[in-house]
């Protein structure tokens, strides 16, 4: 199978299931300020020494060589992206790749408080704010840190710039579930998206939670049952969420079915982790270590073949890449990973 092709001059990316790879997330740091508890244990985990985290000069040359092989969008997570150094010189780097028409990011807004206008200035097109709880009290039991304002600042921010903003909420049974609904209702008067994601067992500490009390059925029966005029409304293209408009709102509904993982058919992402690790899913273990490749003196056209090989062998969906780890179970911290 052809991975990869020009439709009128615009480079395509396929794998091995004929899907379209345009999006990358880029993991830029798995340090991060909080210790949200499905994400990572209260003392924190071993982060990878230093000099194993890409440079930036690394990360936007895979960069360059991605965007021509038709990835158009870029999302720049972590751990927290802005405890990295020079962060918004490292954005402006990247949104001057040809190539690239989308750069988005997710951060827990807690260190973005009076940043935002140069972001919209650098021209990042959206936000994912990581915002579990608007009870100041259970925020802080969930993240571990007094942060609540700083981050409600960020979210006033996005709004007063008309950045385009998702509040990304994990559900947790007995730890957030007082704040499903208001939290739905920020939307009410609101320009942004609220999403709902299931909870998944990246949480660094070794052990998978076994059930989850709160998969996304019962999330939107927990909605439709406070608001019974919920309608569906189409989802963009490779959307990982489920959307819904409620009458009288302004913004967005989501639910993301991270666990039970409903929405793999249509997957169009990369992940590359901080130390370089390529993932063609979100649950496979690692391919290959794009940052050795680039410290062993690799060409543009050795790592294209590097990446075209790991996407023709990609897993059909999260199942089977997590089947394909064998001995090694998911458990490790999504601060790791990017989400
Ligand atoms: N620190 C940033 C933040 O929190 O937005 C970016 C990195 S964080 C790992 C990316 C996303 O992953 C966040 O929206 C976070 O809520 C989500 N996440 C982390 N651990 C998760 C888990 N165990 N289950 C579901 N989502 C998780
Ligand atoms: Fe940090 Fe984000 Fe993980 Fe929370 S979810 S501990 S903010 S990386």
């Amino acid at each position: 199978m052809q991975l990869t092709e020009q439709i009128m001059g615009k480079p395509r990316l396929y794998d091995n299931h004929g899907r379209e790879i345009n999006y990358l997330r880029l993991a830029v740091t798995d340090r991060c300020n909080l210790r949200c508890f499905y994400c990572m244990p209260e003392e924190g985990i071993e982060y990878v020494d230093k000099d194993d985290l890409m440079t930036y000069e690394e990360m936007i040359r895979l960069s360059v060589v991605l965007a021509g092989m038709g990835i158009d969008k870029v999302r720049i997570t972590g751990g927290e992206p802005f405890v990295r150094k020079d962060m918004i010189s490292f954005l402006e780097a990247l949104s001057r790749i040809q190539g690239l028409q989308r750069i988005n990011i997710t951060t827990n807004g807690t260190l973005t408080a009076g940043m935002v206008p140069r972001l919209k200035q650098i021209g990042i097109h959206s936000v994912n704010l990581s915002l579990d709880s608007l009870d100041k009290e259970r925020f802080f039991r969930i993240t571990r840190r007094d942060v609540f304002d700083q981050v409600m600042q960020t979210l006033e921010e996005l709004l007063d710039e008309r950045m385009e903003v998702k509040v990304n909420a994990v559900v947790m049974d007995g730890k957030n579930t007082e704040d499903l609904l208001p939290l739905a209702e920020l939307a009410r008067h609101k320009k942004l998206g609220v999403r709902f994601i299931e909870e998944m067992p990246f949480n660094g500490s070794g052990a998978a939670p076994t059930g989850l009390p709160w998969d996304h059925r019962r999330i939107l029966a927990f909605l439709q049952e406070h608001y019974p005029g919920l309608e569906k409304i189409p989802d963009p293209p490779f959307s990982t969420s489920q959307n819904y408009r409620i009458p009288g709102f302004e913004g967005t509904i989501g639910i993301i079915a991270a666990y039970s993982r409903t929405f793999c058919g249509s997957c169009n992402r990369l992940r590359i982790t901080p130390q370089g690790t390529l993932k063609t899913c979100l649950y496979d273990g690692g391919v290959f270590n794009v940052r050795d490749l680039l410290r062993n003196g690799a060409s543009d056209l050795q790592l294209r073949d590097a990446f075209a090989a790991a996407l023709s062998h990609r897993a059909k969906d999260g199942f089977e890449a997590e089947e394909r780890r064998l001995g090694n179970p998911v458990s490790e911290s999504m601060s790791t990973i990017g989400g």
